[in-house]
């Protein structure tokens, strides 16, 4: 039986696209060999790589002057890439900061630039909050403005695109395909694609074609995007198999109407947890609903003390992943695109009935 699984990366993926692959593994399409086994240069396995783009493309409706790469090395590697690629010709760039990953690029970053960090994350009556726009202090002349769209350990969000007349380079990991997105207002979107996409081992770039020529010299030529780009991701073997089956959770993505379809689900999954722990005294979420994640819901119990209670009761109720970040402690139910509504739904039941069986212990 599988059960339902809150884990913040590698996540859940949809059964369908799991029983998909299993039933192509040993024989792929009747050529007598599993995807895993085929040369990545081979026609069978460029259409699946080039299918998978396309795919893409369709959902984030992503315009034509923009490359996407299927790369590796995780989101953790593009923080090295991105200054890599983006600050050859102008050292300097902006970091919003707003917790754990975006803190953690812009310590990478500041190995090869000259780093602007703009402090926009802050406690608003207890509740983590983004500071207006008009208080964040930008550089009038950086190469780029980056982001972290969704902080996924603390669940922390952006619910708009900041504006800047600068490219403006965006962390996606745990919150790409989760809603619509306007590709064009970005000059580089990247994720890992252990969180919405696929399994780990991938990572997505989308970045626009005239950012392509401003690398440092010596960047190394597997992380060159102009490199990737001209070589269709192939400049080594990328990760076949990943490649493959972040193509079928797009196809599955597409089958369940796409991007509009899929984020009008997780908004009803969302509001159903927050709307459940806010009802709650046992429970509590620390960020200021306007900036809640839509896909990691971070929350603790009114008694700390109850923390390993709770996961064990859970996981016996198949109710999978529900501790936070190690950095951070508490709980946190992470509900990517591949978590039904009924996983939300279960779990707040579970949660209802442990609170009224703890209740008193608070
Ligand atoms: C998970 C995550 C990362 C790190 O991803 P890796 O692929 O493990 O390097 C970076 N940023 C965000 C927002 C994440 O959620």
């Amino acid at each position: 039986m599988r059960a339902y699984n809150f884990c913040a990366g590698p996540a859940a993926l949809p059964t369908a696209v799991l029983e998909k692959a299993q039933q192509e593994l040993l024989d792929w399409h009747g050529k007598g060999l599993s995807i895993m086994e085929m040369s990545h240069r081979s026609q069978d396995y460029v259409a699946v790589a080039e299918k998978a783009e396309a795919d893409l493309r369709q959902l984030m409706n992503i315009p034509e002057n923009y490359k996407v790469l299927f790369l590796q090395g995780g989101a953790s590697l593009q923080f090295s890439a991105i200054p890599l690629n983006l600050l050859g010709k102008n050292p300097k760039a902006d970091y919003l900061h707003t917790g754990i990953w975006s803190e953690k690029a812009q310590k990478e970053a500041q190995r090869y630039g000259d780093i602007n960090v703009v402090e926009v994350g802050y406690q608003q009556d207890g509740l983590w909050a983004i500071r207006d726009q008009a208080e964040w202090a930008l550089s009038d002349d950086a190469a780029y403005v980056h982001y972290a769209d969704n902080e996924t350990i603390g669940g922390l969000q952006f619910k708009y695109i900041p504006v800047t007349d600068k490219p403006l380079v965006s962390d996606f990991s745990s919150s790409i395909l989760s809603a619509p997105l306007d590709v064009s207002k970005f000059g580089l979107i990247y994720a890992g694609a252990q969180k919405n996409i696929g399994p780990a081992g991938l990572t997505l770039v989308i970045v626009r074609e005239d950012l392509l020529d401003q690398a440092k010299p010596e960047i190394p030529s597997l992380l060159r995007y102009a490199a990737q780009g001209k070589n269709g991701s192939m400049v080594n073997t990328p990760a076949t198999y990943a490649w493959y089956l972040a193509g079928l959770v797009f196809e599955w993505l597409i089958e369940q109407g796409g991007v509009d379809a899929i984020h009008a689900i997780n908004q009803q999954k969302a509001k159903m947890l927050y709307d459940f722990i806010d009802a709650s005294d046992f429970y509590q979420n620390p960020i200021a609903p306007a900036y809640r994640s839509l896909m990691n819901v971070p929350f603790t119990l009114a008694n700390s003390d109850l923390e390993k209670q709770f996961l064990k009761e859970a996981e016996a109720n198949h109710l999978l992943n529900l501790a936070g970040h190690r950095s951070v402690g508490g709980m946190r139910a992470s509900i990517y695109n591949a978590v039904p509504l009924e996983a939300i739904q279960a779990l707040t039941d579970f949660m209802g009935d442990f609170a009224s069986r703890h209740g008193n212990q608070i």
